[in-house]
């Protein structure tokens, strides 16, 4: 059961093969076992999770279906969630419970999907590695001593492990498909603006986009789509219909090229230097089974892509110090136990509530937008931004998605980037471009390199694209296997 699909898990539940609250409480006894080496959760809800799967199969009992009844998931905690301790992994919050929910929790509560808890992150979602987070490291799955990736690493971790079927995450510059590569399975971040922000704790909100963990993208398409949808507190909630994911993931009869018609775009640039061999070579092997399955593959150039990690850090740290400023120990959150004046209780609670990145980021901030840099850096980024987003535009006049890399390396070990937090940034040169052009990316599992480890392929598409990225991830996962394998705690 724990492997299951979430279309077997429906079909079991609508059997009455098991009830939901069994199948909560079977992930929570694996969360209970697992997450004290993996750390993969801050919060385990049993009482709300027992709760919620009670009313689930009670609404399945009158007949009231639907994908999502009685599927237990998890929270990456940086959504609020109402009578639950919502963290963000920081001290600040470390006492925050939130009154009331993010729209996406809410969505899906009213799905009749079951949380389990809330998962772990970098602190504030800042970060590649999870290392981070106030509340330690994740360890990755599929190896005690490798990072999971970041920010949100717990929900990867968790859904690798098989301690939640699917989970919530959020991508500002890979979050969600740089953990998903890391930790083998398939992750989204659809279009900018798709899924709402609101009770999603601000990181930088010009980037900031909820998306989706599953093992395979049909779990992920059942996922999203419970997700989208307009919200009008949110004022960058994109006007359009949510849609039905899932059922645009076409059926295909064994032997067909139910890929024929489309072409893949290979960006010069992203294979040109700096992947690592392990992950070129499994990278290219997914690209002859997409040509096998009857894709297309031409070369396209992204000549300002180079630019996307400078434009980021200037851009991501200047939203981010105008976000946090929130915190200042009043309101909510962490306030310090001694102070003299007013300035002197801001300065020690955000001295001692926030950690040594969120304070890099907040100083980076400060002084990009400060009088005098802000015409010579800040302006400057959202140049490069704006020139970056046309790379993919042309791009995408040549082809149906673009294809690369999720990552130029598998899994790094815990603590091998500590002092060097600027290597750490390199490596999220191939999904930082795609929330610099607000842009629907998704990785998926495309084998193992040296040790083991996972590797994802990338799909980037066009605005609104999420159906075509879902579908051809769902082709490729129809004629390979990589989706299904587990690591050993889940075998
Ligand atoms: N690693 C990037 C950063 O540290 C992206 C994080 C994210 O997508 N939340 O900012």
């Amino acid at each position: 059961m724990i492997n299951a699909s979430l279309t077997e898990l429906r079909r079991a539940l609508d059997r009455r093969q098991i009830s939901s609250i069994e199948l909560a409480t079977l992930f929570l006894d694996r969360i209970d076992a697992l997450n004290p080496q993996l750390n993969a959760f801050i919060t385990v809800d049993r009482d709300g999770a027992l709760a919620a799967a009670r009313a689930a199969d009670a609404r399945l009992a009158a007949g009231q279906g639907g994908a999502l009844v009685g599927i237990p998931l998890a929270h990456k905690d940086v959504f609020c969630t109402e009578g639950v301790l919502t963290t963000c992994a920081s001290k600040m919050l470390a006492n925050f419970v939130s009154p009331y929910d993010a729209h996406v929790v809410n969505l899906l509560k009213a799905a009749g999907a079951v949380n389990l808890g809330k998962t772990n992150m970098d602190e504030f979602a800042m970060g590649s590695s999870n290392e981070s987070s106030w509340y330690g490291p994740v360890k990755n799955p599929w190896h005690p001593e490798r990072v999971p990736g970041g920010s949100s690493g717990g929900s990867a971790a968790a859904v690798a492990a098989r301690l939640a079927p699917i989970a919530t995450g959020t991508d500002t510059g890979g979050s969600v498909r740089q953990p998903a590569a890391f930790c083998g399975i398939t992750g989204i971040k659809p279009t900018y603006g798709t899924v709402s922000r609101y009770g999603m704790i601000a990181y930088a909100s010009s980037l900031d986009q909820g998306g989706a963990f599953g093992a395979s993208a049909e779990d992920c398409a059942l996922l999203l789509s419970a997700m989208t949808g307009f919200d009008e507190r949110d004022s960058t909630s994109l006007e359009r219909p949510a849609e039905d994911y899932a059922v645009a993931l076409a059926a295909s009869a064994p032997g067909a090229k139910p890929l024929a018609g489309l072409t893949i775009g290979l960006p010069r640039e992203f294979f040109a230097e700096g992947m690592a061999d392990d992950v070129r070579a499994a990278v290219d092997a997914a690209l002859d089974a997409y040509r096998a399955l009857g894709a297309t593959t031409v070369e396209v150039s992204l000549p300002n892509a180079k630019l996307a990690i400078p434009a980021y850090y200037v851009i991501a740290p200047a939203e981010c110090s105008s976000n946090l400023s929130r915190f200042d120990g009043v309101r909510y959150g962490h306030r310090a136990a001694d102070y003299g004046d007013l300035a002197d209780l801001y300065s020690k609670s955000r001295a001692e509530g926030f950690g040594a990145e969120v304070k890099r980021r907040i100083l980076v901030g400060t002084y990009v937008l400060s009088h005098g840099y802000y015409d010579a850096y800040y302006l400057q980024a959202q140049r490069l931004r704006r020139l970056i987003a046309e790379d993919f535009r042309a791009a995408l006049t040549q082809c149906d998605l673009i294809a690369g890399p999720t990552t130029p390396t598998t899994a790094w070990a815990l603590g091998q980037m500590a002092d060097d937090p600027v290597q750490m940034y390199l490596s999220d040169i191939y999904t930082i471009a795609v929330n610099l052009a607000g842009l629907p990316g998704l990785s998926h599992p495309a084998g193992f390199g040296a040790e083991g480890l996972p590797i994802g392929l990338q799909l980037v598409g066009d605005y609104f694209a999420e159906a075509r990225l879902l579908n051809a991830a769902h082709q490729y996962q129809q004629a390979t296997d990589w989706h299904l394998r587990r690591p050993a705690c889940a075998a």
